[in-house]
């Protein structure tokens, strides 16, 4: 069966997913790339090094993301949201980061990979400096949501 998402399923799939794809489209090339995300139920918040990605969110913002969670393929859920990437500052991008912590640290744990919040931290910022970073939102405009369920 097939059908569409609630904004309730919608916000619990946001929530409970941490990877997803951010479409970009700048000076006529079009980009998909997939990156890890925190969702506080507005904005999705996440961080990148400088590269390809970030150049061109910067020359053209509005961004298409999606995330899904699949147990067969058959038995889907997937959201696509619209938005408007904004890079941030300061206290912003200091808080940004916190969140991007608290929903990634528990992950990085059970897999072995950073058993503090400062191994997390390092492990998040292995691309580039934390300085150097950018750590970034998407306020999202306008999200749909589908599944297609097995009988
Ligand atoms: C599950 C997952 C989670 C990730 N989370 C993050 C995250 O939170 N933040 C983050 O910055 N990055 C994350 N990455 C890495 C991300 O997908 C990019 O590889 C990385 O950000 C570099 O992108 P860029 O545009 O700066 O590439 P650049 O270093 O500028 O390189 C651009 C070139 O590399 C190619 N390229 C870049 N990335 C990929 C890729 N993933 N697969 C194939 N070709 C690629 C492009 O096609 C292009 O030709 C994640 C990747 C995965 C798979």
């Amino acid at each position: 069966m097939l059908g569409e998402l609630t904004r309730e399923q919608i916000d619990h799939l946001l929530h409970s997913e941490v990877v997803g794809r951010i479409g970009c489209h700048a000076e006529g090339r079009t980009y998909v790339v997939p990156v890890n995300y925190a969702y506080d139920g507005e904005f999705l918040y996440g961080h990148a090094a400088d590269g390809m990605k970030l150049q061109m969110l910067r020359v053209s913002p509005e961004v298409c993301f999606e995330v899904d969670h699949r147990t067969g393929l058959s038995d889907w859920q997937s959201v696509i949201a619209w938005g408007t990437f904004e890079e941030l500052q300061g206290d912003e991008a200091t808080r940004a980061m916190e969140l991007l912590l608290d929903r990634l640290l528990p992950l990085l744990v059970s897999e072995g990979v950073a058993a503090t919040r400062d191994k997390a931290r390092e492990t998040l910022t292995v691309a580039a400096p934390v300085e150097r970073l950018a750590i970034y939102r998407i306020r999202l405009h306008e999200c749909t949501g589908r599944f297609e369920k097995s009988a």
